[in-house]
């Protein structure tokens, strides 16, 4: 066993790290052994530790460093500029900051369908979990209190507070945390190549999946169920780009029963898929969008939740009734936040940022499906700059490797010392550059993933398991 960070280096950061922080998503005992993966600054896609060393973060952070890691002088100003007018004001009683009347008018104008208001909170989590308390209180006011079981899908992530992590559908969300909370229904992840039967067209399992949601639905009552929260392309569990057909099918199937859709654009949302939103590129039809992550480009936390008229009108009737719609935070359209906020969409705007992911996605595409015929490569799925590849034991029948084998998280540590940083989810290694990211710089990324998948390849065959 290697020395304790502790005992080896005791002043580093890494080490003072591993005395002082408990980290989420981390393995504590490692982290006590290890020290902290201290960054220190970056630069594009790129980041550097304490000790110097560069990384390429293929996964813009956690999915949201659209601009990467350099500063941004926009952003710094504009921070600069509401910290020397308003630091700090909130959203209750009436009161508002004037970067955020700006903002939400911003976003409302962007809506890729038409919405009525904007609502913020500070990231994904509360704003899933703060739609969701919209349509309870919804159907309240609309005087059918029994419309409030929620679906959600298989492999779908909407955040780790109580609601959000009920909604999510990944085991390790729930299983040692006592969740799901009651009134959370589970639906099909549209996921062709891992859940499509031997011999079904795509579009046949967007009918099965389509189908099953109705059963669902009609099993547990369409008067019981108010919505279905999902993401145009589910990213943590995955990046699960939905089977043809999906979204016009299972579309058709809310419509008929009177269930709102939440799409979380947390991921997809400014640009990710090739345009401003999920739901364009996909076809949603929501009534309600939640977004974070690449409003702010990662850089301060901000979220927003959309809501079309026929929602905001049923909140507001009944708050003149209740005396006020008694959620908020204290953080809800924080001034500086939203100041940020807006310059990133302004540099969005200015740099044509949609337009350079549409011009750079055709190179990730050729990049990814490069690895194709590779021998343990199974699926290959992509979209605008986002994708994934998925490892398998047997290319012809799918079946993936044993679990034990920690195939992607071994795959992931050699990526590591390659200088990649990337997210395995099981065996799919996901992939999601900042949006400013050069051709040349795509091609680095995806130079490093080959050197670590060639490592990978020969350690399993070292193993005897290739
Ligand atoms: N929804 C989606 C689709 C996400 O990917 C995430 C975070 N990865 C969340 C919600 C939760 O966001 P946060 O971590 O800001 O709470």
């Amino acid at each position: 066993m290697t020395a304790n960070i502790q005992t080896s280096r005791p002043n580093s950061l890494s080490a003072r790290d591993a005395a002082y922080h408990f980290h989420g998503y981390t393995n504590a005992l490692r982290n006590e052994q290890d020290g902290g993966f201290v960054v220190m600054r970056g630069d594009g896609p790129f980041i550097y530790t304490e000790e110097g060393k560069e990384y390429f973060d293929g996964l813009a952070g956690l999915w949201c460093a659209s601009l990467g890691f350099g500063p941004q002088p926009r952003l710094v100003a504009a921070a600069k500029k509401q910290m020397e007018t308003l630091p700090f004001y909130h959203t209750f009683t009436q009161k508002v900051a004037s970067p955020v009347v700006e903002l939400a008018e911003k976003l409302v104008s962007l809506a890729p369908v038409p919405m009525s208001k904007a609502y913020f909170c500070n990231s994904g989590s509360e704003a899933n979990d703060t739609a969701l308390k919209m349509i309870w209180y919804l159907n309240n006011a609309l005087g059918r209190p029994e419309k409030k079981k929620v679906i959600a899908r298989v492999k779908a992530y909407h955040g780790v507070t109580v609601a959000a992590a009920s909604l999510t559908g990944l085991p390790a969300l729930h299983n040692e945390f006592d969740l799901p909370i009651a009134r959370i229904l589970r639906t099909d992840c549209p996921h062709y190549y891992r859940f499509g039967e031997k011999g079904e067209t795509e579009e046949a399992f967007a009918t099965r999946c389509a189908d099953n949601l109705e059963k669902l639905i009609l099993a547990e009552g369409p008067d019981t169920i108010a919505a279905l929260f999902a993401e145009p392309v589910q990213g943590a569990g995955g990046v699960i780009i939905p089977a043809k057909t999906y979204w016009e099918k299972i579309t058709k199937v809310l419509k008929t029963y009177d269930v709102l859709l939440v799409a979380d654009e947390v991921i997809c949302g400014f640009g990710r898929t090739g345009n401003w939103w999920g739901t364009q590129t996909f076809g949603l039809q929501p009534d309600i969008i939640t977004t974070a992550k690449q409003l702010s480009a990662g850089q301060l936390p901000i979220a927003a939740i959309l809501i079309n008229q026929r929602v905001f009108e049923a909140l507001r009737d009944n708050s003149n009734k209740l005396g006020g719609f008694a959620h908020g935070l204290t953080y809800s359209g924080h001034p500086v936040s939203s100041a940020v906020a807006l310059e990133t969409i302004k540099i969005y705007e200015d740099e044509r940022i949609i337009d350079h992911v549409r011009s750079i996605a055709p190179h990730f595409e050729r990049e990814m499906n490069a690895f194709v015929d590779h021998p343990l490569v199974g699926d290959v799925r992509k979209v605008g700059l986002v994708g994934a590849i998925e490892l398998v034991k047997d290319k012809s029948s799918h079946e993936s490797f044993d679990p034990k084998l920690a195939v992607g998280p071994t795959l992931v540590k050699f990526a590591h010392e390659h200088g990649l940083i990337i997210r395995p989810v099981i065996d799919s290694l996901c992939f999601c550059p900042p949006l400013i990211s050069t051709t040349a710089q795509v091609s680095e990324m995806f130079g490093r993933f080959s050197r670590a998948l060639k490592d990978t390849h020969e350690w399993l065959k070292r193993e005897g398991h290739a």
